[in-house]
């Protein structure tokens, strides 16, 4: 039965309608983001399903992954606050905002 289902209250799974945490659009494609990178988490015993996750657009996920690395992701990077406070970041989003949902965001 899905009462069941163990519900950690410190994680609240995304539903998705959640927009994203970062640049807070609705977008079609939305993934979650893990906040300690997968291969960082085993290293430090962390399994798979305690990992947090947010929600995230392709776009903002896709510059997190090009701009930092999973070391940074993991470390100082690790909860939506931090990443929000990067000057980098805020532009980024603050430029994707103004970018169509509809239209395929490309990060370098
Ligand atoms: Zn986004």
């Amino acid at each position: 039965m899905a009462r069941n289902k163990p519900d950690p209250s410190w994680y609240a799974p995304p539903r998705a309608a959640d927009p994203c945490v970062l640049c807070g659009r609705e977008a079609p494609n939305m993934t979650d983001h893990h906040l300690v990178p997968k291969s960082q988490g085993r290293r430090q015993g962390v399994k798979l399903g305690e990992i947090p996750t947010v929600r995230m657009c392709a776009a903002c996920q896709g510059y997190l992954q090009k701009t930092f690395s999973n070391a940074e992701l993991a470390g100082e990077l690790n909860t939506v606050e931090a990443m929000l406070e990067r000057e980098d970041i805020q532009r980024f989003v603050a430029w994707v905002r103004k970018q169509p949902l509809t239209k395929g965001v490309r990060v370098h």
